[in-house]
């Protein structure tokens, strides 16, 4: 029998998925599965305020998450169990008042530094090499190269993380780190002006040596905030002190938000993170089942890779998904349990890729290349008749996660180490030449959108 704990990691994993980031970190993200009597399922919370806020906004989808996880209906009731009597959590790193002052009154919890959030674990690609490239250069030197540092891209393409990346960097070099996203930012103001301590909020955020903003386009419409942030940026900036900001659109796109706040955040150097490709979405899946210390066979994360693209936090989920339900069925992952598992999840449309026919990649492909498909399966060994060979076979097994031997019968009866040796000199090729990757990119694009039963 799984123990609460796990069952709760499991629904953990389920409702990050359902609620938003900034409720996820508030409300959830500090509760432990306590014990499950009957059918009543115990969750245990950091205090009072938390316990009350999940008993009226998410008792319905967290109950609703357990019957599905346990297979059987359950209760739920949440019960306030102080930090110290919580096993085994994280260590905070780092809060946003530096492990000095104590929270502010009626604070929920204060932002940390995530510890796996680091450069080490950050994945570099296309999509995000030039935000890597200045978040590593800002930490050189904080305060003194591109002050602010404003990362932007889509949700779940990892800009927290960088973001976090840069905190730990430079607090291991001895600089003062103070993380708050906008909304905890904005929390905190709030509480400062009922609670008469302006003051002390003010003295708190200009004390950083580093000051980390995430997802600032809460801010929009905040007037009295935005105020008030934009003269910690200005005493910090006027005391070479570094500021990175992420937000989900450029400054200019935030809605309103004052010029001057605006133009202040256009001030240093402003980078876009992009949603990241297969190749990079393959690694970053690579690492996390090393991490989890789980084995997941390469076909399972190709086909992760294929249909969770352009958004990270999707793709671990996805993941999370196929490990849990394999854990809980007690089966070994495969691709059958990861099409079980993420049923619901993959949209129509989506879902028959998995089955595209193979006859399609070959003729996609070929058009591509400019050759006919008979060519593919044909004798021919002329350089662009074998290149676009090579790619097919790479297409048909990431997309249909077809065996080799499979693969080289439907190319004109190849062997199957031709096959594999094909898949691999592509899987190399493409990291060093960026217009085979492109073309591969194209292909790609034109499978999703094509019309197949
Ligand atoms: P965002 O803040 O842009 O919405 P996050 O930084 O929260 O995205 O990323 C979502 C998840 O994806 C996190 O768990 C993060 O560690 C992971 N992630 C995103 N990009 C990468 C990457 N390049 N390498 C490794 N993990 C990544
Ligand atoms: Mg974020």
């Amino acid at each position: 029998m799984n123990s609460a704990r796990e069952i709760w990691e499991a629904a953990l994993g389920e409702l990050q998925l359902q609620v938003s980031k900034p409720n996820y970190d508030t409300w959830l993200r500090e509760t432990t599965g306590v014990h499950c009597q009957g059918d009543v399922f115990v969750v245990g919370v950091p205090n009072i305020f938390i316990a009350e806020w999940l008993t009226s906004r998410l008792h319905s989808l967290i109950r609703r998450t357990l019957t599905n996880i346990m297979g059987r209906v359950v209760d739920v009731q949440f019960v306030v169990r102080p930090p110290s009597q919580v096993d085994a959590h994280p260590v905070a790193t780092l809060q946003a008042d530096g492990g000095t002052a104590t929270k502010p009154r009626g604070s929920v919890s204060a932002p940390r530094l995530n510890p796996s959030y680091t450069f080490d674990t950050f994945i570099t690609g296309e999509s995000n090499r030039l935000a890597y490239a200045a978040a590593l250069e800002v930490t050189e030197e904080p305060g003194y190269r591109y002050n602010p540092l404003f990362i932007y891209g889509d949700t779940g393409t990892g800009k927290t993380h960088l973001l976090h990346a840069i905190g730990h960097a430079a607090k291991d070099k001895g600089h003062r780190v103070l993380l708050a996203s906008a909304e905890q930012f904005t929390n905190q103001f709030i509480i400062a002006l009922k609670t008469n301590s302006i003051d002390d909020f003010h003295n708190k955020f200009r004390s950083a040596d580093v000051l980390l903003v995430d997802d600032v386009q809460f801010l929009s419409g905040k007037g009295q905030t935005q105020e008030c942030l934009l003269h910690i940026f200005n005493h910090l900036y006027d005391n070479n002190c570094q500021m990175v900001i992420t937000c989900d659109r450029t400054p200019r796109a935030i809605a309103s938000v004052t010029k001057k706040l605006k133009s202040r955040l256009e001030w240093g150097l402003i980078t876009y993170i992009g949603a990241p490709d297969f190749e990079t979405c393959l690694a970053i899946l690579e690492l996390k089942t090393k991490q989890l210390n789980i084995s997941v066979p390469l076909e399972v994360l190709q086909f992760l890779a294929a249909h969770f693209q352009h958004n990270v936090r999707g793709l671990e989920g996805a993941l999370n998904r196929v490990t849990t339900y394999a854990k809980l069925s007690g089966t070994e992952i495969n691709m059958e349990v990861a099409l079980q598992a993420l049923a619901d999840t993959i949209k129509q449309g989506t879902h028959r890729q998995v089955t595209l026919k193979p006859e399609l990649i070959i003729h996609t492909v070929a058009s591509h290349f400019g050759i006919a498909p008979e060519t593919l399966v044909g004798k021919r060994r002329d350089r662009k008749a074998s290149l676009a060979r090579q790619v097919a076979m790479y297409l048909l097994r990431e997309r249909n996660c077809f065996a080799l031997a499979q693969i080289g019968e439907m190319l004109g009866n190849r062997d199957h180490t031709t096959v594999l040796h094909g898949c691999e000199k592509i899987a190399s090729e493409i990291t060093t030449n960026p217009h085979l990757k492109k073309a591969i990119d194209e292909i790609r694009k034109e499978l999703a959108v094509e019309k197949h039963d």
